[in-house]
Parts: C-alpha cells; sequence; structure tokens
C-alpha cells in the first residue's frame, strides 16, 4: 500500500534509499530515528505512512516542524495532491485555527502540522487525548540537541506527547554527529527505535577550503569568491545557476553584496536585521533568478531548495561542521556539478566565539562550541579527502571511499580526468611495482596517496611525503587510481602488505616495523649515552623543513609549528606517531599533515644516517661496529 501511495499519491516510481526501511518500521508501530542529507526525501517517510494510515482508519499523524514557511509549504503541496492536511500555528487568524482544530477533531485529517511551541501546550495534549492519533513525526529532530546550532528548547518537552498517546514516533533530520543521534533517541523518549542512515556522500558536490593568512585577508577573500563566482559563469546577468554567499555577521553580509554589486555582480543580501519586505524581495529576487548572488547570514536557512546553486561560498568559517555540512549542502540539489568553498582564517573563529557569547550561556554550551570550533578548523586543515572526513564525522564510519573531487584529492595541479573504468586488479608486474615503491620509501604510507604517487601526482601529500623522488613515481600512469587502491588492498588481504594505524590507516611492507624497532634500540642508547651533541642537526634541519613547508603551503612558517615544538621534537624525539601527540604544539591536523614527515626527519637525525661529526665519540663507535668496515 505504501508503494501504491507513492505512486498514486506523489508520483514517484519507487523508494529512494533509507525510506523504504523508515516507513516500513512506523507502519509496523515501531519507532524510528532517521538520519538523511539533506535533498534524500525525509518527508516522505512520514507523509506516506500517514496516508496509508489515514486510510486505513488508524488516525491523524501529527508532524512537528519548526518553521511556519516550511509547513505552509508542504501543506500546500499535500492538499494539491488532494491530502487533507493542515497547520496550526501564531500566524493563523483565530478562525482559521477554530476551523482547523475542529476538524482534527473530527479525523477528518490525515496531518496536521505543528510548532514545537503548539506542540506542548497543555491545551494542545488534551486535544490530542481526545484524538485519534496515529503517528507523531517530529522534523528537524536536532533541534533537540544543545550540541547543535538550531538548539530550541520546546524540542525537549516534545516527550511529554508520549504521555498523551500511544503513537509510533519518527524522528528526522539531516544534521546528526552520532552524539546528538543518542540524544535525540534519549529526549524524545523513543523506544527501541529503527535507526535509518543514509548516504551522506555527494559525489557532485567539490568541497574547497582556502585558508586566509592573518591580516590582509579580506582582499584575498574577495577576489577568491569572485574567482568561484566567475569559473561558474555567475557575471553574467542572466543564464541558469545561481550562489549563495554565506557571511557570519550581518554587517560582513551587506559589505560583501556591496562589493559584489560594485564588481558587477547581480547580488543582494539577506539577514535576520532586514525588514520582513526587504528579506521578501531578496528571496523572490533569488528565486526569480534576477538575483545571481545572494550574500546572507545563517537566517537564509532551513527548507531553502533551489536546484541549481553552482556555488556556495563561505566567505568566513560558521560555527560548526553540522552548520557548515547543512548549508553548503544547498549547493547542487540537481546532481550537477557544484563547488563549495570555505574561506577560513583563524580570525573566523574568533568571530564565532563572540557571536556564541552574545546572550546569557551556560559553561557547558560554551565548552560545545568549543569543540564544534575545533571540528570545523580540523575540518580546513585536513589533509585528506574533506568529503570523506564529513561523512565519518555525520555516520561516525571510516569506511566512506575518497570522492577524487576535493581539493586535497585533486591535488594542487589536477591530472587531465580520466573516466573512471571500474577498479580491477592489476598483474604481477604492477604488484611488484607497488612493493618496491614501498620498500624504496621505507616507512608506512597512506593506501591513496601510494596509488597517486604511482600515477604520477603532484599533489600536495605526494609531494610532501617524498614520493615524487621514488623511481617508480609515475610508474602506473595508465592504470587508474581505482585499481591501484585495489590491488594494494588485495596485496594486503594475501597479507603481503600490512595496514598500520586506525585513525588514518597506512600500508607498510610485513618486515618494515622491524627495521624500525631496531633503529630504536640504537636511538634509545644514543639517548641514555648523551646528547649535548646532537641538537643543532636536528634543530636545523626541521627548521629548514617548516620552511619548505611555509613556502609550499603559503603560510608563515610559525603557521606551520612553532620553535618550541622544534624544541620539544629535538628533546624528546619521538619514533610514534603516538610519541608526536605528546608533543606541545602539534595536534591531530598537524600530525596527520607532517607527522610521517617529522618521524622520518627525527629518525634520520637520530638513527643510521647521522653525520658522526654530529654525535659524541662513545656514539661514534656504535655507528662504527652497525656499519662495518
Ligand atoms: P529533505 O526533506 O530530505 O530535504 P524532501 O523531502 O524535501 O527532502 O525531498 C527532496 C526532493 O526529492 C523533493 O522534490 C521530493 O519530491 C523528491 N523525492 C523524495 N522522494 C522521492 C522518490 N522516492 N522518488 C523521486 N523523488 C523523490
Amino acid at each position: 500500500m505504501a508503494l501504491e501511495v507513492l505512486r498514486d499519491v506523489f508520483g514517484h516510481a519507487g523508494f529512494r534509499t533509507g525510506q523504504r526501511e523508515a516507513i516500513e518500521a512506523v507502519l509496523a508501530g515501531r519507532d524510528a530515528q532517521v538520519l538523511l542529507p539533506t535533498g534524500a526525501g525525509k518527508s516522505l517517510c512520514y507523509q506516506v505512512p500517514a496516508i496509508v494510515l489515514a486510510r486505513r482508519g488508524a488516525g491523524t499523524t501529527i508532524v512537528v516542524s519548526p518553521l511556519i514557511a516550511l509547513m505552509n509549504d508542504q501543506v500546500g503541496a499535500l492538499e494539491a495532491r488532494g491530502v487533507a492536511a493542515a497547520a496550526i500555528h501564531s500566524g493563523l487568524e483565530d478562525e482559521a485555527r477554530v476551523a482547523t482544530i475542529a476538524r482534527f477533531a473530527r479525523g477528518e485529517l490525515a496531518m496536521l502540522y505543528v510548532s514545537p511551541e503548539r506542540g506542548v501546550l497543555d491545551s494542545f495534549k488534551r486535544l490530542l487525548a481526545r484524538t485519534r492519533i496515529a503517528m507523531i513525526a517530529i522534523d528537524e529532530a536536532h533541534c533537540v540537541s544543545q550540541w547543535g546550532h538550531d538548539f530550541r528548547p520546546e524540542y525537549l518537552r516534545l516527550a511529554e506527547l508520549r504521555d498523551v498517546t500511544d503513537a509510533p514516533v519518527i524522528a528526522l533530520t539531516a544534521t546528526a554527529t552520532p552524539r546528538v543521534m543518542d540524544e535525540i533517541a534519549g529526549s524524545l523518549a523513543l523506544r527501541a527505535p529503527v535507526v535509518v542512515r543514509g548516504d551522506f556522500r555527494r559525489p557532485n558536490l567539490a568541497f574547497d577550503v582556502t585558508q586566509i593568512a592573518p591580516g590582509g585577508g579580506e582582499a584575498v577573500r574577495m577576489a577568491t569568491t569572485i574567482e568561484a563566482l566567475d569559473n561558474a559563469g555567475l557575471r553574467q546577468r542572466h543564464g541558469s545557476g545561481r550562489a549563495i554567499i554565506y557571511c557570519s555577521t550581518r554587517k560582513t553580509a551587506e559589505d560583501v553584496a556591496a562589493r559584489l554589486e560594485a564588481a558587477g555582480f547581480a547580488a543582494a543580501h539577506y539577514h535576520a536585521g532586514r525588514t520582513t519586505l526587504a528579506r521578501e524581495r531578496a528571496q523572490a529576487g533569488f528565486a526569480l533568478g534576477r538575483t545571481r548572488v545572494l550574500v546572507a547570514t545563517n537566517a537564509f536557512g532551513m527548507g531553502i531548495d533551489y536546484p541549481d546553486i553552482r556555488v556556495i561560498v563561505h566567505y568566513q568559517a560558521p560555527g560548526s561542521l553540522e552548520a557548515y555540512y547543512q548549508e553548503a549542502g544547498r549547493a547542487g540539489r540537481d546532481r550537477e556539478p557544484a563547488r563549495c568553498l570555505l574561506l577560513f582564517g583563524a580570525g573566523d573563529l574568533v568571530t564565532q566565539r563572540r557571536l556564541s557569547q552574545r546572550g546569557s550561556r551556560s559553561a557547558t554550551i560554551m565548552a560545545r562550541s568549543e569543540a564544534a570550533l575545533a571540528a570545523i578548523a580540523r575540518y580546513a586543515d585536513t589533509w585528506s579527502c574533506r568529503q570523506q572526513m564529513l561523512c565519518a564525522h555525520f555516520t561516525g564510519s571510516d569506511a566512506h571511499v575518497a570522492c577524487a573531487n576535493c581539493d586535497a584529492c585533486r591535488g594542487p595541479a589536477p591530472l587531465p580526468r580520466v573516466a573512471l573504468a571500474p577498479a580491477s586488479l592489476l598483474g604481477s608486474a604492477a604488484q611488484q611495482l607497488i612493493l618496491a615503491a614501498l620498500a624504496a620509501h621505507g616507512r608506512p604510507v597512506g593506501k591513496l596517496v601510494l596509488a597517486k604517487a604511482l600515477r604520477g601526482s603532484q599533489a600536495k601529500p605526494v609531494v610532501v611525503q617524498g614520493l615524487t623522488r621514488l623511481a617508480q613515481h609515475g610508474a602506473l600512469a595508465d592504470s587508474s587510481e581505482e585499481s591501484i587502491a585495489a590491488t594494494i588492498e588485495e596485496l594486503v588481504r594475501e597479507r603481503r602488505l600490512v595496514r598500520r594505524g586506525r585513525k588514518y590507516p597506512t600500508i607498510a611492507l610485513p618486515g618494515a616495523a622491524k627495521a624500525r624497532a631496531s633503529r630504536t634500540v640504537v636511538n634509545s642508547r644514543r639517548a641514555r649515552d648523551g646528547d649535548g651533541s646532537r641538537t643543532s642537526g636536528l634543530t636545523v634541519e626541521l627548521e629548514r623543513y617548516r620552511k619548505r613547508m611555509a613556502r609550499q603551503l603559503k603560510w608563515k612558517p610559525f603557521m606551520i609549528f612553532q620553535r618550541k615544538t622544534i624544541l620539544a621534537l629535538d628533546q624528546q624525539r619521538p619514533e610514534t606517531l603516538a610519541a608526536l601527540d605528546k608533543i606541545t604544539g602539534l595536534g591531530a591536523s598537524r600530525i596527520a599533515r607532517f607527522g610521517e614527515d617529522l618521524l622520518a626527519i627525527v629518525r634520520r637525525y637520530g638513527g643510521l644516517a647521522a653525520s658522526p661529526a654530529t654525535v659524541e665519540p662513545a656514539v661514534r663507535d656504535l655507528f662504527s661496529q652497525l656499519r662495518g668496515p
């Protein structure tokens, strides 16, 4: 019957990922918790069963929705399809409200939309207790979480609806980390809910970050924004496609819009400080395509659904990855290529802190917003696939494959795109080549970075890890990255390679660990034998590395790491990624980015490659013994 409703009422041929599970759960009387990305089709997860249940005479479905505009849109669309739906909210005239309540009480409605404020009113709960309720759907359920960016205190009281009806509850959201999912289930008193998690990958979106250096950042932000708009062909007054530029403050939104207009773009601005009329005009201009670039604060938010947004620039970083993914996720709804660009400067976090300190906020909430800021800083700083990181953030699973579309995957000088052939395993010559490359490299390396190197990529991670120097660099240029990666996996399965590490898994030759262990013995002996003369060589090398990286990344050297970090590295000579974690001033994102290099440098200076002239005489003896005649 659900499929019939999908076809007859909504005109769709089949269910999308996740919809069927959610619908079957509630039709079987179970609670459900649905996490599907924006645009995946969450509404049908409750609208289809609501209609089925109404037809079975099971009563009305209550839909709690946080925005009046959204409710009105949905009710309008349902009515147009002949479904008995209505909404009650504060925007309604008394007469209309009374009429709707009467229809509801007579059991004439398949769906009744209410705001969370109304949902928890005693009078409304009394009404519910007297009426046949088929199901309760709670939309934008992440509003229950103080961790989230859309916290609504009334959501915390929605569990009270359970006191007046036994109907199943379905809670839906597009944005929830595993922790927020738990919070939703707890706060809404869900009973062993069926959890439906969708696919958060958006293969058509290219996620990019441009780091903005402190000072003089405005010009770079504006130039980068204009370049992104030009690349998407948005300078012309007419044509398809549009862009949203998100700013953190109203003032920035106004300034940026004015400067874009001055630069010749059809731009307008939107924020909550403008009059209702001005906002409606801005939105209408954008909807009709007269305005091709809308510069907005996060007030331009929930329910925004334009198919052809080609570019979303975050002119300043938002306060959390949840907010970022939700806003950026409005790009490319038509599944055509679109770009999501985050401009990130350290000052953005200061702005966010200032914004979040407005109003009285508890210490817990402050700690949570700090954690959220740390997550977005990590995202900006990441050096691996950005889409992978976003998906892992939302689903808690590391199992997503790299997108091949973000700046980290593309690298600074993208290779000409080859049509993606299905991954096939490579033959024994290529396998030998992979093994030889790892042997020559002499240390573990990420699977995809190695695959890129073998294809001849000059991407940042390939260059920084010294893989361009390998004789095998580019030796498999004719094979696809997928095939090389699949072959590496096969070698792991055959135990000819081993996988190391959980958070940043790498691939290595099975014996490599032993080689490293023997050097460790040498190092620790050296440490015991005295360390007076070894400092300078390593410090100089680390300084050199820092400068090289700063040049490559166009950062200031202190942004790579500080001098005190170099001294700590010299003093502590860490041997493992875990030991690096204890070095002052490093942290996870720097370890991910520079860790392997730092270990290699430390190893070189503490190990066999060190020049005997720089080491204590006692150690020199040990060296010559090891080297042999
Ligand atoms: P969400 O609430 O998850 O952002 P919506 O419920 O607004 O998404 O749905 C997004 C779009 O996808 C709508 O235009 C809807 O008609 C369409 N859609 C939803 N389910 C299906 C389906 N099974 N087949 C085809 N289109 C669908």
